[in-house]
């Protein structure tokens, strides 16, 4: 049975709170011989707010988040019985890859709020000119995650946003996805993702505008607790309890189709994929949802048009080039909507471009 249709319940152990990294001594007495995997920014903020004893051994990745440099971290790293991941999305990636090389257990502490990869048992691989090559789903979940909400409240703004981008997309890509399967047919496992992922969506609406404020005076706020967790925890649990129907779909799809669009390279990946939000749920016909989310864009600086990526002379060439993307074969638009075209989409972005204004786009 492939790992990705297997459910996912998260990590053995979970801990989120402010000074969590107190909590790290105790959690290793198990380990002999602990590692660390690291990037240079990330161990400084860990170091920031690390008090305990231990001096463990220490490793630092290329950024690259490739088989490659996993091979070569567990050549190096002899005898460990846990490697211990410090830092973003590629470096907890790298970590976990290192760890199932070498057969042992790993802990995940997270430096940044951008994705969910402290709590998932894969990895988004890329080859070492960083492009992207596959997902990989290891057989161990991560011992331990370990979110110190200190640290956390502490980390770049950019990172955050993305990562609620990312989370929004959730519900919206599970609903459409769903939506063309009776309920009937779904695991009560599948129920539990599904209940989840709206439970994210919840939080965001709810709680994004306080949890940004609270990340940019510095200060652990509920609400900046409850957006952390959704961004990591509560995602992560989605996709391990829908498996394939917690996947991503046509949010993802818009997104990938920005990559070809060299204005948008500046702005975060979930950023790109909450406007591809909106495109989807216009396709869809949901355009009261689409307004319903305008005040939540707008409210918190996500940007909802392709101008405001930066995108200007060329935006109908733009917008043609992201829509044939998208509503290609091998791309997801269609999970969510089936028998998507390549008009429909255009359609659909013409109508978020234009909402509340005169139309520029035509
Ligand atoms: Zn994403």
């Amino acid at each position: 049975m492939r790992l990705s249709q297997v459910v996912r319940s998260g990590p053995g152990q979970y801990i989120c709170e402010a000074g969590a990294l107190n909590f790290l001594d105790e959690k290793l007495r198990l380990f002999k011989n602990p590692v660390i995997i690291t990037g240079e920014k990330s161990y400084e903020a860990f170091l920031n707010h690390y008090r305990g004893e231990l001096r463990l051994p220490i490793y630092h990745y290329d950024g690259t988040a490739s088989n490659e440099d996993m091979a070569r971290l567990a050549a190096a790293i002899k005898g460990a019985d846990c490697v211990v991941g410090i830092g973003g999305g590629r470096l907890l990636d790298t970590a976990k890859g290192t760890a199932a090389l070498l057969h042992i257990d790993y802990i995940m502490i997270p430096t940044v709020l951008g994705t969910c990869a402290a709590y998932t048992p894969l990895s988004a691989v890329y080859h070492p000119d960083h492009t992207f090559k596959a997902v990989e789903y290891y057989e161990r979940a991560a011992y331990l995650c370990l979110m110190d909400l200190h640290l956390l409240v502490e980390s770049p703004k950019s990172y955050f946003m993305g990562g609620i981008g990312d989370t929004l997309a959730k519900w919206y890509e599970a609903e459409a996805i769903t939506r063309h399967v009776d309920d009937n047919d779904l695991s009560a496992m599948v129920h539990v993702g599904l209940k989840t992922a709206k439970l994210t969506q919840e939080i965001l609406l709810n709680d994004t505008k306080e949890a940004i404020a609270s990340l940019e005076r510095q200060e652990v706020t509920p609400a900046f607790a409850r957006v952390a967790e959704a961004v990591v925890a509560v995602a992560g649990t989605v996709g391990g309890f829908a498996g394939e129907y917690g996947r991503m779909a046509g949010a993802h799809a818009i997104h990938n189709g920005m990559s070809l669009v060299p204005e948008t390279h500046e702005s975060a990946h979930g950023v790109k994929v909450a406007y591809g939000v909106l495109v989807q749920l216009m396709a869809s016909g949901d355009e009261a949802e689409v307004k319903k989310l305008i005040p939540f864009f707008d409210e918190n600086n996500f940007p909802r048009r392709l101008e405001s990526f930066g995108v200007s002379k060329n935006l109908p060439e733009a917008a043609a080039e992201i829509a044939e993307f998208a509503a290609s074969e091998q791309e997801t638009f269609h999970l969510a909507v089936p028998h998507i075209t390549k008009e429909a989409i255009l359609q659909a972005m013409k109508r978020v471009e234009n909402l509340g204004r005169v139309e520029v786009l035509q």
